[in-house]
């Protein structure tokens, strides 16, 4: 070759060298000094291409350096393998960089490590992002982990892919037992049945959705969830998998429950008077207007009773007010034993009471007014050692189809228990 040529070809291989590796350097066993590709002086901030072994040892990050220098020298002592080696350096602008060396050396016939070349690759990228996806995933693990609602991720194929300890500790499973497995591994058959169905929800529409279920859980009692579905996106936005989120509503529903019977308890208690257990007043007119629009709606009959205690002055005076008290307790208590349970028993005033008796025309009415007469009378009530009785008189009203309110019907029912009372007493007046 001549000396022409082989100028041209070192200039070639180095300009090769130059536009192929980009971060580079080569050791020489001739000496101290290591050659480096120019990308890796300007990356390193060092002063030029020709540098001292220990000046570029010195940029590797001082946790690192036992590492590197390890592989280094097991590689120049063992020629089988090449050097791959992950490490920080430290660049010109004086923060480390993580670069992931790759090199060969090559040898002399008594396999005498002599030169050694390596090219560098920056991988600080794919590191932070490395970092990064670590750091998510304890943060995914820390919601997972610390929420006391059961939550599970499963693939399109419904397999369970991620689920949280207290998924497992509230199903009574282990993870082994769940991971890869579908509802109907874990489930009753109908049960699995419904939450196949309700993924197959998300996945067909992409959206959430929440149901409400009852389900009976590893403590052997029957739990109701809120269970939020949603559907899980890849980062190409492809459909993945349904996650969901349960929530354990059993002890609001309980509370509701119970607050919805202590509201229906109270209502019925301001609706009725405490001596008797009849509605009172204004019960016992909204009960009746709500049934005259009834019977004008079916066009079926509706009848009033005003009833009305005779002599009841004189029984107080005589017995006293405690004996007057009793005998209005067990007047009521007949009055709902004789009547049928969608009639309505209503506290008016002192010892006025009004009956609503639905479907009951005027003949009936007075079949009716006439046996609670005849109870009434018989009725025997038991007071400091005496049998106390008494007398009513009953007027009857019935409603008419073009009454808005029960008022005029009582009238006329008022009106008749005067025309009873003014025909002596203890008896029946229409
Ligand atoms: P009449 O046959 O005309 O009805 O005579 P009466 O004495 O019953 O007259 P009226 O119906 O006007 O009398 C009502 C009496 O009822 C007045 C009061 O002493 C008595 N009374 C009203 N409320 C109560 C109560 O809550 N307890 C008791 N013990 N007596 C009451
Ligand atoms: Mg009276
Ligand atoms: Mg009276």
């Amino acid at each position: 070759m001549s000396k022409a040529e082989l100028l041209e070809e070192v200039e070639r291989l180095s300009f090769f060298i130059k536009s192929t590796m980009d971060l580079a350097y080569q050791w020489e066993d001739k000496g101290d000094n290591i050659f480096i590709s120019e990308n890796l002086v300007k990356m390193l901030g060092l002063p030029g291409q020709w540098v001292k072994r220990d000046d570029l040892f010195a940029t590797v990050h001082p946790d690192d350096q036992v590492r590197y220098r390890d592989t280094i020298v097991s590689h120049f002592k063992n020629h089988r393998n090449r050097v791959v080696v992950e490490f920080r350096a430290l660049d010109a602008n004086g923060s480390y960089r993580w670069v992931n060396e790759n090199g060969v050396a090559s040898r002399d016939a008594n396999n005498r490590a002599v030169r050694y070349v390596a090219t560098l690759t920056d991988i600080s990228p794919r590191k932070l992002a490395e970092a990064g996806l670590l750091e998510s995933n304890a943060h995914l693990l820390a919601i997972m982990e610390n929420t006391s609602s059961p939550i599970t991720l499963k693939n399109t194929k419904g397999e369970y892919v991620l689920v949280n300890d207290i998924f497992c500790i509230s199903r009574g499973v282990t993870r082994h037992e769940v991971i890869g497995k579908t509802a109907f591994d874990i489930y009753p058959e109908d049960f699995a049945e419904t939450i196949a169905a309700q993924d197959e929800a998300v996945i067909k529409s992409k959206t959430s959705v929440t149901y409400e279920q009852n389900l009976l859980e590893a403590d052997g009692k029957t739990h109701t969830f809120l269970s939020d579905r949603f559907p899980i996106f890849s980062a190409d936005d492809e459909l993945i998998g349904v996650g969901s989120l349960n929530t354990d509503i059993t002890e609001r529903k309980q509370m509701e429950a119970a607050l919805r019977e202590s509201e229906k308890e109270m209502r019925l208690l301001a609706a009725t008077d405490p001596l008797t257990g009849a509605r009172n007043r204004r019960s016992f007119f909204d009960i009746g207007n709500r049934e005259l629009a009834r019977s004008n709606r079916y066009n079926r009959p509706l009848s009033l009773l005003m009833i009305d205690i005779d002599h009841f002055k004189k029984f107080n005076d005589t017995y006293g007010h405690a004996a007057g008290d009793l005998v209005l307790k067990n007047f009521a208590d007949e009055c709902i034993r004789t009547l049928r349970e969608q009639d309505t028993l209503g506290r008016l005033g002192g010892e006025e009471f009004g009956v609503i008796l639905p479907e009951i025309d005027l003949d009936r009415a007075k079949v009716t007014a006439e046996r609670l007469r005849q109870n009434l009378m018989d009725l025997e009530t038991m007071a400091d050692g005496k049998t106390l009785k008494f007398t009513v008189s009953i007027g009857i009203g019935q409603c008419a189809a073009d009454d808005v309110t029960i008022d005029r019907a009582l009238g006329q029912a008022d009106n008749a228990l005067y025309t009873a009372k003014d025909n002596g007493r203890n008896r029946v007046s229409v």
